[in-house]
């Protein structure tokens, strides 16, 4: 082939491609900031982002505890939806620090601004004997950890391994989100997203539970990953230090989840992530605490005969009506209960066991020990979940302003 010879006339006549490609790897680290495995386990500890770019067959020998997996091939592309501001912090990790240096150079030209290259890569980073998961369990391993779900028919082998295979977006690392993410990570829920742009605060810990002392003033994201990953190796969690708006909500919840868990603590967002839900045809976990009560909901609308979340509440209470835990208090270990309660309605969901909270509102009162089901009916003025939803997104912080 002309080609053939091309190339091959091309190598007697030049240099070897090995020298040029290391001329290239050396002026790449001479541009590309580069971090030993400590300097890079701090940076990742107060938020930056640390991606592990080999191929999966390389993770059988583990990977950073917390890492987020985008393979060589589909980093640029995949990369907005973990990191949607170009002025975040980001790590790139391969097996030596070769790799990922091309892949930072592929990066500063989508414009980020903060890459760093992890300096002899996993290799390093297991030699500094630094947290590692291992993402694919060995038999021994599965049948200890799920001893007590494989005793029960209704989950089984089976059911674990769907478990395993299966994953849960939750928005908020507080209140809801912490026992919520604990006991789905517990569970071995494969894959867990968690989404929260806020860090930890000192007045958080009467109830997020996913958070320590030892963690005030650090991402909460970040926080609850060392948390989720001590507790469970198995579980690969994606973290997403942003707070969700209508510019990042469908490629965060689009990322292949099967269900969404909303643990936000205000309106905009829960009206946000019910638009996003019924756009994407995504099953939404609804959870809410106020003082000694609490409520629990599943929404999967869109096709006209379910209701969503705007016609439970087609308009924002007002501020007076539904003052935020900041302003009326809550009972801290109310979000626990509600939390534990999602969790169950996104294990049922993903098992397909038991009596769905779809379309049916459960209230919780602690201090009567009382519980009440509601049905829900779909509110017929209700356009979103009418089967052809509104173009585009609304200004959520106006209309919950008009409120
Ligand atoms: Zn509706």
């Amino acid at each position: 082939m002309p080609g053939d010879r091309e190339k091959s006339g091309r190598q007697e006549s030049g240099t070897r491609p090995r020298d040029g490609l290391d001329r290239r790897l050396a002026e790449l680290s001479d541009r590309i900031a580069g971090l030993e495995p400590h300097r890079a386990a701090d940076l990742y500890k107060s938020g930056a982002c640390l991606v592990d770019i080999r191929e999966p067959h390389e993770l059988e020998e583990g990977t950073p505890a917390g890492s987020t997996h985008l393979p060589r091939g589909s980093l640029e592309l995949e990369i907005q939806s973990h990191l949607p501001e170009t002025d975040q912090p980001v790590i790139l990790m391969c097996a030596s620090g070769q790799r990922s240096l091309l892949a930072a150079e592929a990066l500063q030209q989508l414009g980020y601004q903060r890459v760093y290259n992890l300096v002899g890569g996993f290799r390093a980073w297991k030699g500094a004997g630094l947290p590692i998961e291992y993402p694919r369990v060995d038999g021994d391993r599965f049948r200890t950890r799920y001893a007590r779900h494989l005793a029960m028919p209704e989950v089984g082998e089976a059911g674990q391994k769907t478990l395993l295979a299966s994953s849960v977006l939750i928005v908020g690392a507080g209140g809801l989100g912490s026992p919520a993410a604990f006991y789905l990570a517990a569970a071995g829920v494969g894959r867990i997203g968690l989404v929260d742009g806020d860090r930890v605060e000192r007045s958080n810990l009467q109830r997020q539970i996913l958070h320590t002392d030892a963690a005030v003033g650090h991402p909460k994201t970040a926080s609850a990953a060392e948390r989720i990953h001590a507790l469970n190796p198995d579980v690969r969690l994606d973290t997403y230090p942003v707070r969700l708006d209508a510019t990042n909500a469908e490629s965060i919840v689009g990322d292949s989840y099967d269900i969404v868990l909303d643990g936000s603590d205000n309106f905009p967002t829960r009206y946000l992530l019910n638009d996003v839900c019924i756009r994407l045809g995504l099953p939404l976990v609804y959870g809410a605490v106020f003082r000694f009560q609490g409520q629990v909901g599943v929404f999967h609308a869109g096709d006209g005969s379910r209701p969503c979340y705007r016609c439970l509440f087609p308009r924002p209470p007002s501020g007076r009506d539904a003052p935020s835990c900041a302003e009326a208090g809550v009972l801290g270990l109310m979000p626990g209960i509600v939390g534990c309660f999602q969790a169950a309605e996104a294990v049922k969901y993903l098992l397909d066991l038991g009596q769905s909270l779809q379309g049916r509102l459960l209230s919780i009162d602690v201090l009567s020990a009382s519980t009440r089901t509601a049905r829900l009916d779909r509110d017929p003025e209700c356009a979103w979940c009418s089967g052809s939803p509104p173009d585009g997104y609304p200004d959520y912080q106006a209309f919950c302003r008009e409120a």
